[in-house]
C-alpha cells in the first residue's frame, strides 16, 4: 500500500476532479474514499432489501451486508465482539445515546464529569440531562494553552462520579487526552469512561480495550466513509445493562398492546430502519483504513502540522491556539487554530476559498473552549492523509494576503 500523498489522493474522487483544491477542513468532514462510494454503489444496486425482517433472498444478502459491516467496525475499534457495535446516525446521536440510555440508570446527585474543551455535542446532552433528571455536572477546566487540566481530575470526579465524558482528540487544539490518567482515575471510584473518538478516528484504527475505556463513539463522515452513520461502542455488559433511548421496529423482543421487551443489544438501540447503505460504506471505508501503512501516514502528518506551525509562528501577531508541538513534546492531531486580532475567521476563510483553500473559521461548537482561550472564534486547519506540503504552502502564502486585503 502507497503512502504517498499524492497516489493516496488519487484515491479521493472529488479531490481527483478538482487538482486546485486544498482540503484543509477534514475535522469537519473528511472526503470520502472511492471504496466506500463503490460499496454504496454495489449494495444499492446488487442488495438492498430491508434487514432483519425478510426471508427472501435479496433481504438475506441486506442482512449480511449490514452485519458484516458491522464486523468491520468491530476489527476497526479491536471491538471483543461484534455485538458491541451499535450504529446510529454520528458521533452526535451515539453521545445523546449515551446520556439518554445509560443516563437513564444514574440517580439525582450521580455527577457526569465532562470538559471545557468538548465539542458542543458531548456538552448539550449532559446538560439535558442534569436538566431532567437532576445529576450533578462537574466540568474540567482547561489550562492557558487548552490543554485538559488533569491535575484537577480527581478533585472534580468526587466520589458519586458515574461517568466521565470527554473527547479522545480536541476539534480545535488537536490535543490528545491522557486517556491512561483518565481511565485509571474513574475506575477507581468506579466511573465509566466514554470517548468521544470524532476526531480520532481519522487518524487510524482504535483499540477500545487497550484504551481501557466503556464506551466510544464516532461519525463515519470524518473518517472517509458516507455521512448519516455513526457508531457507538459499548462494552457488552453495559449495553445489556441500558434500557433503549428510541423505541420502534427492530429494538423489540415483543409487543402487546400495553407493554413491549427489548431486543438484545445491539440491536436494542437500532430502532427502524436503519442507515443500511451508509453502514456498508462505512465498513469499507474502515476496511481500507485498516489496510494503511499508519506509521508512515502519522509522520507525514506530524511533519505538515509542524511545517504549518513554523509558518504561522512567522505571521506577525498570529496566536495559535493549543500547545506548541514544535517545542513540546506533547502527542497533537494534525489540527491547527489560529486567530489574527482584528481580522475576522469567516474573512479569512473567504479570501483563502478565493485561493481554493478549504478552511473553517468559527466557534468550531466549541464555545466553552474558545471562551476560556479568550476568543470568540478561530480560523482551522485540519490536515488528513491526503494533505502534502502544496497544501500548507499554499494556506500560508494565502493568509499572507488576507493580512495584506483585510488590514
Ligand atoms: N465530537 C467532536 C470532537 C467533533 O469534532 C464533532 C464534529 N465536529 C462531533 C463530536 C459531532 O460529530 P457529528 O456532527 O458527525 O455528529
Amino acid at each position: 500500500m502507497n503512502a504517498d500523498a499524492t497516489a493516496l489522493r488519487a484515491e479521493f474522487p472529488l479531490l481527483a476532479a478538482a487538482p486546485e483544491l486544498h482540503y484543509l477542513d477534514s475535522a469537519a468532514t473528511s472526503q470520502i474514499h472511492r471504496s466506500a462510494l463503490d460499496a454504496v454503489l454495489h449494495h444499492e444496486t446488487t442488495s438492498r432489501a430491508n434487514v432483519s425482517r425478510g426471508t427472501y433472498r435479496l433481504a438475506e444478502a441486506a442482512d449480511l451486508a449490514y452485519e458484516n459491516a458491522r464486523r468491520s467496525v468491530a476489527r476497526f475499534l479491536n471491538a471483543a465482539s461484534a455485538d458491541e457495535i451499535v450504529f446510529t446516525s454520528g458521533a452526535t446521536a451515539s453521545l445523546n445515546l449515551v446520556a439518554h440510555a445509560f443516563g437513564n440508570t444514574l440517580q439525582a446527585g450521580d455527577r457526569v464529569l465532562i470538559s471545557e474543551a468538548e465539542h458542543h455535542s458531548n456538552f448539550v446532552p449532559w446538560q439535558m440531562l442534569r436538566d431532567r433528571i437532576g445529576i450533578d455536572l462537574a466540568v474540567i477546566p482547561v489550562t492557558a494553552d487548552g490543554r485538559l487540566d488533569l491535575a484537577q481530575l480527581s478533585e472534580r470526579m468526587g466520589s458519586r462520579c458515574r461517568l466521565v465524558a470527554l473527547t479522545h482528540c480536541s476539534n480545535v487544539t488537536g490535543e490528545w487526552t491522557d486517556v491512561d490518567t483518565v481511565v485509571a482515575a474513574a475506575h477507581q471510584v468506579g466511573a465509566r469512561v466514554l470517548l468521544d473518538g470524532a476526531q480520532a478516528v481519522p487518524h487510524g484504527p482504535q483499540d477500545v480495550r487497550a484504551l481501557g475505556v466503556d464506551f466510544y463513539a464516532f461519525s463515519g463522515h470524518k473518517c472517509f466513509g458516507p455521512g448519516a452513520i455513526g457508531v457507538l461502542w459499548g462494552r457488552q455488559k453495559l449495553l445489556a445493562a441500558m434500557p433503549p433511548f428510541l423505541g420502534g421496529g427492530g429494538m423489540i423482543g415483543e409487543v402487546t398492546p400495553t407493554r413491549s421487551t427489548w431486543a438484545e443489544p445491539p440491536h436494542r438501540f437500532e430502532a427502524g430502519t436503519p442507515p443500511i447503505a451508509q453502514a456498508v460504506g462505512l465498513g469499507a471505508a474502515l476496511d481500507w483504513m485498516l489496510s494503511l501503512p499508519w506509521p508512515a501516514i502519522h509522520a507525514r502528518e506530524k511533519a505538515l502540522c509542524q511545517a504549518l506551525i513554523e509558518g504561522l509562528k512567522r505571521i506577525p501577531d498570529l496566536r495559535l491556539l493549543g500547545i506548541d508541538t514544535t517545542t513540546s513534546n506533547s502527542k497533537r492531531a494534525p489540527i491547527v487554530s489560529f486567530d489574527i486580532p482584528g481580522l475576522h475567521p469567516h474573512d479569512i476563510c473567504q479570501v483563502l476559498d478565493a485561493h481554493h483553500l478549504a478552511l473553517r473559521g468559527g466557534h468550531h461548537c466549541a464555545q466553552p473552549l474558545l471562551a476560556a482561550l479568550g476568543v470568540e472564534g478561530c480560523t482551522r486547519a485540519s490536515i488528513a492523509l491526503y494533505n502534502d506540503t502544496a497544501d500548507i504552502d499554499a494556506l500560508l502564502a494565502a493568509l499572507d494576503v488576507a493580512r495584506r486585503e483585510l488590514t
